[in-house]
């Protein structure tokens, strides 16, 4: 195992006065970010929690030490699951039964369709102990949540990482959460979004126009640095979509295409293998299949180990 990713220190961003990014460097696979959000009424809000046992059990010390309370006996006054995936969903358990936790509707079934699957297929991390615990507030379109006088606003952009995306906006002080929308530093991973929802859900926070954004993972991007970021992902969503075309065209199978296109400009992001996985959405799509249409993570994971010429490394 590489030094450079055995962390289990977090670094906390206080992005405007008693709001936080807890950022997971270098968040590769399972290393995503979270969120911390306090009111003036003494209420705070979390946004995600993380993939191993551990892992969420330092970021729930991280957050009593926020706010000055002990978890369960001044409980969050909710989560929010920005999607699914394991690594923001997988200390939902931790949370106490009070705690409502509160995402996009298809999030719910996702995260009980998909147990804890993940663990297994993203092998290498020590998970600790895990137990499945599904959102029970479930919305569509968007939610208001108030704490104190903070308006923090919920807005479903999905089809786009997933079917259940949703970002978390606090329009007064023009911070998002983006979620798995956007990936910072690493190739995004539409196998179970929309190759052709993702710019949408792109262009959806775009036009909340956010100063300060915090990314499922990566380090947080500020000012024009926001506008760059958003741009540089609707581009690679661009080149999935011409390299699926034109693959699927040639009848080559995702695998022989993703292969053939292994020199690209976005060479240089982490976790070029999941360009295959991509490829399997873009092709789902192109044959006219339903969005939620799922793909056998199986054979997409092998193809990506082939693509990346050997185990895929997860260091959670
Ligand atoms: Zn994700």
């Amino acid at each position: 195992m590489s030094t450079g990713h055995t962390l289990l220190d977090p670094e906390l961003v206080e992005v405007t006065p008693g709001v936080f990014g807890y950022i997971q460097h270098d968040g590769s696979w399972m290393l995503n970010n979270t969120g911390v959000i306090t009111g003036d009424d003494g209420s705070y809000l979390l946004v995600d929690t993380t993939s191993t046992e551990a892992r969420n059990r330092a970021l729930l010390a991280a957050v009593e030490k926020i706010t000055a309370k002990d978890l369960h006996e001044e409980p969050p006054r909710g989560l929010v699951n920005t999607h699914h995936h394991g690594d923001h969903t997988f200390g939902n358990w931790l949370m106490p039964q009070r705690t409502p936790i509160i995402a996009h509707v298809t999030c719910r079934e996702d995260v009980l369709a998909a147990g804890l699957v993940a663990a297994q297929v993203l092998q290498g991390p020590d998970y600790g102990h895990l137990e499945l615990r599904p959102p029970d507030v479930t919305f569509t379109g968007s939610m208001n949540l108030h704490l104190g006088s903070r308006l923090v606003e919920l807005h479903h952009v999905g089809p786009a990482h997933t079917r259940s995306d949703v970002v978390v906006w606090l329009p007064e002080e023009r911070v998002l959460f983006a979620g798995d929308v956007v990936f910072a530093g690493g190739q995004p991973f539409l196998v179970e979004g929309s190759v052709a929802g993702y710019p949408k859900g792109l262009d959806a926070i775009r036009a909340l126009e956010p100063e300060i954004l915090v990314p499922g993972h990566g380090p947080v991007a500020h000012g024009a640095e926001v506008g760059r970021v958003l741009d540089d992902l609707t581009e690679y969503a661009a080149f999935v979509a011409e390299v699926g075309r034109a693959g699927r065209a040639a009848a080559q199978t995702p695998l022989e295409a993703a292969i053939a296109a292994r020199d690209n400009r976005f060479t240089g992001w982490q976790e070029g293998e999941r360009l295959v996985g991509n490829l399997y959405r873009a092709y789902s799509e192109l044959d006219g299949n339903p969005i939620d249409a799922r793909i056998p993570l199986d054979t997409v994971w092998a193809d990506m180990v082939t693509l990346n010429g050997g185990p895929i490394g997860c260091f959670a």
